[in-house]
This record gives structure tokens, C-alpha cells and sequence, in this order.
């Protein structure tokens, strides 16, 4: 078992000057508070905390990250909580803790490949500080180091299965190759224990050749350097069994063909060094066409830097060789992790801010990082998410944008359940629909049969299939009303011209009519009756062109405004919802301006008309003719509006009313005075506001003037 002494050595060795206070700390504390908790390998729990601070030390991380390694399991498998982490060991500390326990939390259910790359995102998401990552990673790899511990065969198998579909790839993303390596090996080793073992026998059958070769080759390269006075040293990489069998699996190779290439590293203390060494391995070896590539004057977003160039070797086998510094090759080797080591006491320094700055820039433009062979690309790393990844109540994993409810859950499982949802239960308690997901919520829905959506459910709706499956309710429904409203005014007025509308319809008449009219179908043309566009006069027109009735005599024309009136109003500021370019008024009576709670009602021959919610009259009207409508975000023009107020009646009043009402850019259309007896007036206005602001800005303005005792909104 590894004593904190080893780590604390460690630590000493890359960090001299490092404050282990925290570290010893911690270790006491663990200690004491998994006294008595043994590992399934009947060593005290203990070990399991310094092997994953042991790992973290060999990141070479930062004091607080080796204290939360020891600290790691204390939330969750001991009476400790979060918060005597903090009183203890500070605020970053315990945010570390905090994520780290959240993660183990969580079941995956990784059955279904496809839900392996949700749950890797939402690991990530759920890390708001890289460390807590490189924590979860140490954790694994230590599990997975001692799996042969566990009971049943089934427990290994998941396991297993579970690092190489969640861990091994975050830490091939975070480019700390080495945790990759040893995490896939040892779990091929778990979940194909066949091909594991034939890969291992082959490899060991032309192992020795191989030594030979690279022996051979490391030889030669370093007889060329050191010719040149090149100080450095020469490796040559043996492919892992997992990733032989994956290339055999995905390329369908055979095992010699994996062979093909082998890579070389050559590390140097200087960049014009790196240039020196690859003149002279070209010198020596051909250089295949286009397989050079400078890394160093064109680094990676990550920051990766190298020479990587192909040669044709001694035997005409290409070879890989990559050239870069001692300080490049720890980068690339401890990946995201360098960017933590040797930070002990020191701020955010430039190299740590742009480290931020690439992995903001590989979420915005993650598209961009396609191929998975490059090195820490094809990287989503949700430590800025823009994301939410959420729980089915069967366990799977979904993902949708940030500020997403319940409802674009419900609609992204299915649309008759957006429709029909009622509810929300979180983590099994209600929320209001509105309530905005968390990774790692899981998330139910309720439905309720028959239940259907409402307007206001766009204004929470943050997907777009949501919005639209909601719009194309609403507007069916509207639709299927305005058909109904249609065929009541036809019947109607056809009756009056001794027609029968019902026996007309669906005529291959009506037909005509309907395409006289441009529409596709006679259910349009009725459904533009319902809606104003068209009146059932003109289709008699068409139906029966001997019918000439006065216009004077049609209901509708009664109804209709006058067209000079119809076209001033216009549809502009309201949107009737499924409905476009439908003729909209504002009500006379209650005068709605931007702003105003409203609501609209089919007008018989007359579109729509819009009044203020709780407006008298529209309180009379049939609510089965009531639509509903909202203000467009950006109405622009004027909207007129009536006030009333009370003054004492003084000289010049009026004048002081306009002058205000002029500086405020609210034109007066009518103006109305009455005095009274008792030296007070009784002023009635109407001018024109923007909306609903601006009218509360003259009101307030005119509260200021002297003499005004009353104004409000008539
Ligand atoms: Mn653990």
C-alpha cells in the first residue's frame, strides 16, 4: 500500500516549494473518517483514496487536487458532508468534492451505444472545474486496476463495458493518453477476454522481431543525432491491444496488417533542434510525399506541438516519427492535466487563460473537430455548456439546449406527449412547466388524455420542434374553427338568396370556386370565409352569377367596414397564432395598445378584432368565436388612447398639457373640457402613444404638471 509520504515526495519532486498542508490535512481526515471501511480486495478503504491521489501526483496536479483525491469518497461513503469540506478545506475543495460525488451518483445505463457519447457530455457538463474530471478519471483507473476483487463476472463485464464507452474516451479527449491506455487495456481485457488473449498471443509471437526492429531503428536515429551533436533521446511506441483490436475491428485489417507502421518519438531540448533532427532523418530516410506536417509553427487549437513526419524505413516500411521538446512531450502526454501542474500559488497565468480560451473555442466550434484520430480534437468539453443532458425516468440519457423545460422534453420524446403533458415531476417532485432542466435531472411527464396546447406555452418552449408542434396545433385548431364559422355565414346567406349552400358543397361548382379564389380546397375557401377574407357573397357571385342582390342588402356587407377603414387598420403589431396576414381591428371600446394583455375574437366578414383582456365587450362575446393573439415583439407606429383627468382650472392649463405632450411625442387627436362650478375641469384626451411604456411615461410626466389632481387611462 502507498504511503502519503510517497505522495508527499512526489509532490516535492515536480513542486518544491508546494504548501502540502492541505494534502496532510486531508489525509488525517480520510483516514479518520473511512476508519474502519475495507475494499472489496480486503485492504483498508483507506488504500483506494492514496492510490487516486498517488495517480494525481503522477499528473503531477496541483495541492488541492491531490487533497481532493484523498478526499474523493468521503460525501459519499461516510458520514461527511459537503459543508464540513468546506469549513475545512475551503471553497475549492469542496466544489471538487461536490461534482465528483455527483458524477459517482449517477447510474449509467451504457446497453445502447448510441447513449455512450450523451452520458461522456453530460460527465463533462456536469464538471464545472476540469479537476473534478481528472479526479473521476484517477477514481476509475484505480477501480479498474483492481476489478479482479469484485464478486461476479456480470459486476466486471459493466464495469468494464462502462470505462471504455465513458472514461477511456474523456481522457483520450482531455489527451491524457497514458490513463487511456491502461483504462482500455485492462477492460478489453474484461469484456473480450478471447480477443484479448489472441491478440496478446500473436503479439507475443512476433514480439521479439519487433524489439528487434525498433531496437534496430531507435539505434540507427540515434547515431544521426548524436552525429550532429544533437542531445536528446530516441522511443519507439509498441501498439496497446486495445487499440490493435479496434484498428483490426474498424478498419476489418488483419493482425499483421496493424504492423504496417511503427512510430518513433525523438524528444530534444530545443525547437531549432526539432528542425535540425528532421533535416536530418529526411536526409536519411525518404520522406513519403504529404505526411509532413509542422505542428510546431502551426500548433493545434489545444496547444499540442510537434514535428510529425512518414519515412520509408531500412526495410521500405513506412515509418512514423514525431520530433518535438521535453516541455512538448509533456504537454502531449499529460494533455489538459499539464495545464494544472506546477501552478501551486500562482494566479490565473496567460498559459492557463488560454487554455480557457481553446476549450471555449472547441464547444463553439465543435463542429470543426471531426476526425477522431487527431489529437484532443473532436472534443465537446461541457465545461461551458450550452447543453443540458437529462435522465428518461428509464434511464436514458437526452440532450437539449440550455434554458429547455419540461415541455421540449415532452415533445422530444413524442409530440402527442407535448400535447397531452399536464406535468413535470424532477427527480420525482412536481415542477411547474416552466421549471428550467439540469443535467442530471430525470425528468416524467405527465399526460393527460384530451388535454391540449396552449398559446403561452411558446413563450417556454425553447426547442424548435416544440414551437412548431405547438404552432401547428394551434393552428389546425384555428383552422378547423374558422371552417365552422365559414359554413354558418355561407348557410346563412345562401338561404337568404334561396341556395342551398349544403347542397353546393363539395359540387364540382364549389370546386371552381375554390380555385377561382386560388385556394387549394373548398375547406380553404370556406376556412377564409370564417376568417373575413372573402365574404359568401362573392362565392354566390360565382355560384350563381344571375344573382345580383344590391349590396346593401348582405348582412355581411353590413358588417364589413368600409374598405378605406379596413386598410388603415391593417395587421400590423398582432400576430393571431397559426393564422397569417388575416385582417385584424382594435376594438373601439377599449382601444389596446403594445403592451396591453389581450385577446381577439372572429368577427363575422371582418377578420379579427383585438381587445384588451377584461374589456366589457369582449367579455360578451362568444367565447367560441375568441382566438388567441399576442403583440409582435417589434409593432411599430402609433396606437390611440384616451385619457381622463382632473385639474383645478387654471390659465394656460392646456397649454401646459400639449407643451408636455409634445416633448414626449404624443400626438393629441382629441381634446374635451368641461369645467365645473367649483374652479375644477374634467379633461377627456385622445392622442397617440407607442405603447404601453411610453403612455405610462406621458402619464407620469403629466402627474408632474401643476394643477393635475387625476389622470388615468380612460
Ligand atoms: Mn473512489
Amino acid at each position: 500500500m502507498i504511503r502519503i509520504t510517497d505522495i508527499l515526495d512526489k509532490i516535492y519532486d515536480y513542486y518544491p516549494d508546494a504548501d502540502v498542508g492541505i494534502v496532510d490535512r486531508a489525509y488525517i481526515y480520510s483516514a479518520k473518517v473511512h476508519d474502519g471501511q475495507r475494499r472489496l480486495s480486503g485492504e483498508p478503504y483507506l488504500s483506494h483514496p492514496l492510490e487516486v491521489a498517488s495517480i494525481l501526483s503522477d499528473m503531477r496536479l496541483d495541492a488541492i487536487s491531490i487533497a481532493c483525491g484523498l478526499l474523493h469518497d468521503v460525501v459519499e461513503d461516510t458520514h461527511a458532508t459537503i459543508e464540513e469540506i468546506q469549513r475545512l478545506f475551503g471553497k475549492d475543495a469542496a466544489k471538487i468534492i461536490a461534482g465528483v460525488t455527483k458524477i459517482s451518483s449517477l447510474s449509467f445505463n451504457t446497453a445502447k451505444a448510441r447513449q455512450a457519447e450523451n452520458i461522456r457530455k453530460m460527465v463533462l457538463a456536469m464538471a464545472d472545474d476540469i479537476r473534478v474530471i481528472l479526479i473521476k478519471l484517477a477514481d476509475r483507473l484505480h477501480n479498474i486496476r483492481t476489478l479482479q476483487f469484485h464478486k461476479t463476472e456480470e459486476k466486471k463485464k459493466a464495469i468494464a463495458r462502462e470505462t471504455l464507452d465513458i472514461y477511456s474516451p474523456i481522457a483520450a479527449r482531455l489527451g491524457i493518453y497514458w490513463i487511456k491506455k491502461e483504462l482500455e487495456d485492462i477492460a478489453f481485457f474484461y469484456t473480450n477476454p478471447e480477443e484479448y488473449e489472441k491478440i496478446k498471443d500473436l503479439v507475443s509471437k512476433t514480439q521479439t522481431a519487433q524489439e528487434d526492429y525498433v531496437k534496430e531503428v531507435k539505434a540507427a536515429i540515434n547515431v544521426i543525432i548524436k552525429d550532429a551533436g544533437i542531445p536528446g533521446t530516441v522511443q519507439g511506441r509498441f501498439k496497446q491491444f486495445y487499440s490493435i483490436h479496434q484498428k483490426m475491428v474498424s478498419q476489418h485489417l488483419e493482425f499483421d496488417q496493424v504492423f504496417d507502421i511503427i512510430a518513433f518519438r525523438i524528444i530534444v531540448d530545443t525547437i531549432p533542434q526539432c528542425y535540425e533532427a528532421l533535416g536530418l532523418i529526411h536526409a536519411t530516410y525518404k520522406p513519403v510525399p504529404k505526411k509532413f506536417k509542422d505542428y510546431i509553427g502551426f500548433p493545434k487549437p489545444n496547444g499540442y506541438k510537434s514535428l510529425h513526419t512518414t519515412v520509408v524505413g531500412p526495410y521500405g516500411e513506412r515509418m512514423e516519427i514525431q520530433i518535438r521538446t521535453r516541455e512538448m512531450d509533456d504537454v502531449a502526454n499529460s494533455g489538459i492535466a499539464a495545464h494544472w501542474s506546477y501552478k501551486e500559488g500562482k494566479t490565473l497565468d496567460n498559459e492557463t487563460k488560454n487554455t480557457f480560451a481553446w476549450l471555449r473555442n472547441l464547444v463553439e466550434h465543435q463542429e470543426n473537430y471531426g476526425d477522431p484520430d487527431e489529437f484532443l480534437e473532436n472534443v465537446r468539453i461541457d465545461l461551458f455548456p450550452k447543453d443540458v443532458y437529462i435522465f428518461t425516468p428509464t434511464g436514458e440519457v437526452k440532450n437539449l439546449p440550455k434554458g429547455s423545460t419540461p415541455l421540449d422534453f415532452a415533445y422530444l420524446i413524442h409530440t402527442e406527449v407535448g400535447h397531452q403533458c399536464t406535468g413535470a415531476k424532477i427527480n420525482g417532485r412536481l415542477v411547474p412547466l416552466q421549471y428550467k432542466l439540469q443535467t442530471g435531472d430525470i425528468v416524467g411527464i405527465t399526460t393527460t388524455k384530451g388535454h391540449h396546447p396552449s398559446l403561452d406555452w411558446l413563450n417556454y418552449v425553447k426547442t424548435g420542434k416544440a414551437r412548431s408542434r405547438i404552432r401547428q396545433w394551434i393552428k389546425k385548431q384555428e383552422t378547423q374553427r374558422s371552417i365552422t364559422l365559414g359554413r354558418e355565414m355561407c348557410e346563412k346567406a345562401f338561404r337568404k338568396h334561396k341556395l342551398n349552400f349544403n347542397e353546393l358543397n363539395n359540387t364540382p361548382e364549389m370546386e371552381k370556386a375554390a380555385s377561382d379564389f386560388n385556394f387549394k380546397t373548398v375547406d380553404d375557401l370556406i376556412a377564409n370565409i370564417g376568417y373575413g377574407k372573402i365574404t359568401p357573397l362573392q362565392i354566390i357571385g360565382k355560384l350563381a352569377p344571375d344573382i345580383k342582390p344590391k349590396k346593401e342588402d348582405t348582412l355581411f356587407n353590413k358588417l364589413l367596414p368600409r374598405r378605406k377603414e379596413r386598410k388603415k387598420k391593417g395587421t400590423d403589431g398582432v400576430i393571431v397564432d397559426g393564422l397569417e396576414d388575416i385582417l385584424i381591428r382594435f376594438g373601439q371600446c377599449c382601444q389596446p395598445i403594445p403592451g396591453d394583455s389581450i385577446t381577439g375574437y372572429i368577427t363575422h366578414g371582418a377578420g379579427i378584432t383585438v381587445h384588451r383582456r377584461g374589456c366589457i365587450n369582449a367579455l360578451k362575446m362568444n367565447p367560441e368565436r375568441q382566438v388567441q393573439v399576442q403583440w409582435k415583439t417589434d409593432v411599430a407606429g402609433t396606437f390611440h388612447v384616451k385619457l381622463s383627468l382632473r385639474a383645478y382650472d387654471k390659465v394656460g392649463l392646456l397649454a401646459e398639457i400639449s407643451s408636455v405632450l409634445s416633448q414626449m411625442e404624443a400626438n393629441i387627436v382629441d381634446v374635451n373640457l368641461e369645467s365645473e362650478k367649483n374652479k375644477m375641469v374634467n379633461g377627456f384626451f385622445t392622442i397617440s402613444v407607442k405603447d404601453i411604456d411610453h403612455l405610462d411615461d406621458v402619464i407620469a410626466k403629466l402627474k408632474k404638471v401643476d394643477g393635475i389632481q387625476k389622470i388615468k387611462r380612460a
